[in-house]
């Protein structure tokens, strides 16, 4: 059954995207693995060959018409994403590689210039690898300790436990808004409250949660927030690190060149303005577009308006896998997106991941950049099935149909 309507008719929707409509195996694919990457829809590619075949140069640098172009198509993408997520200004969108670039951004300027020995920072027991490793890496160099929020074994955060750990000694709090292996939304507007009661600023790791619902900033009043182009339905190698200009204004530069300067001599260089000071070198102009066309793509329709398909998708896929004798579902949380992590029994996740690949079915299998989650659960692994608004319950019907026979297999 496909979710029909008058704004949000998945069929129809589905035809916006070249990838879904390949075959894998000689069978039609059946991608469900959006948590790791999302398809393009045509308009992103579009723009893409758009600036590479007749809009091509550098920005921010040149008074010919090309050059100006490309700067206002690239301003002009800026300003879309500053709309997306309501941010105050765009000065306070800054253009990185990805959700790491932003994390280790902050990392690098913030918390090299502002932590020391002793200050404390507070992530949580289900973060991404990329939330979790640039901590340890200042930790190691200023002397700072790494607090953890745990999690109770539906996958939601234990709150009171965070309570806990903030204290005079909390200098940063990062913490993910959707875990990409448990789903779980985390409730982080309440997490930001509580940190700022102590002036903690907090950084928000929104990979996830980006594509799932509409974000509001100011709303949040979160102080950093980082996503990144493609788990959008835009191109790689670009993301996003927001921040309120209060702060980006009080942070040294991350990376020193080009476009970075306001002035250079060899006795002293200063800085330019938000928010160049942050992006040294020539930018990812044609992604930066990339991403400025998804974000007008999915206005078409309106990201929430897939809420209700996607709960659909939940629901059925996890009464379908659970149905699977010796399937366990990971990650039960009361507030869940579209993510299905599960276990087989006496299967490895590796092995189910490619006998339903064999079937069509792209699943994503392993630890998912989420170690300490699989340590929580004593498990290597789990196969994670993560549903876009383009999926449907007969995809889902492919995947199940698929395990059956993977489990044959073992049998
Ligand atoms: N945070 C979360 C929650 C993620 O799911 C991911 C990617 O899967 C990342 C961070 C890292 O994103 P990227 O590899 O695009 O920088």
């Amino acid at each position: 059954m496909t979710h029909i309507s008058p704004i949000f008719n998945v069929a129809q929707v589905r035809k916006d995207f070249p990838n879904l409509h390949i075959l894998v195996h000689g069978r039609p694919l059946v991608y469900l693995d959006n948590a790791a990457t999302t398809f393009k829809p045509q308009t992103v590619i579009d723009a893409i060959e758009k600036h590479y075949k007749t809009e091509t140069a550098n920005v921010h640098r040149g008074v010919h018409y090309l050059s100006e172009k490309a700067t206002a198509e690239f301003e002009g993408a800026r300003d879309k994403i500053k709309n997306f997520i309501h941010a105050k200004q765009s000065c306070e969108v800054i253009f990185t590689r990805g959700t790491t670039e932003s994390i280790n951004l902050v990392a690098h300027s913030y918390g090299r210039h502002f932590l020391k020995e002793g200050d404390e920072i507070i992530i949580s027991e289900m973060e991404h690898h990329s939330n979790i490793v640039p901590w340890q890496m200042l930790c190691e160099e200023k002397g700072c300790k790494l607090k953890i929020i745990p999690f109770n074994d539906a996958g939601e955060l234990l709150f009171d436990e965070f309570k806990k750990l903030l204290n005079s000694q909390t200098k940063l709090v990062s913490v993910v808004y959707v875990s990409n292996s448990l789903g779980t939304i985390n409730p982080v507007k309440e997490i930001i409250t509580e940190a700022h009661k102590l002036h903690v600023p907090v950084l928000i790791d929104a990979a996830q949660a980006v594509t799932y619902h509409s974000i509001d900033v100011q709303e949040l009043d979160c102080d950093f927030l980082a996503f990144s182009g493609h788990k959008l339905f835009g191109p790689t190698g670009i993301g996003v690190l927001y921040g309120k200009a209060s702060l980006l204004n009080t942070m040294p530069p991350y990376q020193g060149g080009g476009d970075m300067i306001s002035k250079v001599t060899f006795e002293k260089t200063t800085y330019n303005v938000l928010p160049y000071k942050f992006e040294a070198g020539t930018p990812n102009v044609a992604d930066a577009i990339g991403l400025g066309a998804a974000i007008d793509y999915l206005q078409t329709f309106g990201l929430d308006n897939t809420l209700q398909h996607k709960k659909e998708l939940l629901d059925y896929g996890t009464q379908a896998l659970q149905s699977i004798p010796g399937v366990k579902i990971i990650g039960t949380a009361q507030r869940k997106t579209s993510i299905l992590s599960f276990t087989v029994d006496g299967i490895h996740a590796h092995d189910i991941g490619t006998l339903v690949d064999n079937e069509g079915v792209a699943i994503r299998t392993g630890h998912h950049c989420n170690q300490p989650v699989m340590q929580h659960f004593h498990i290597p692994a789990t196969s994670r099935a993560s549903l876009a608004f383009y999926n449907t319950k007969e995809e889902i019907d492919k995947l199940v149909k698929a395990v059956y026979k993977a489990k044959k297999v073992f049998e």
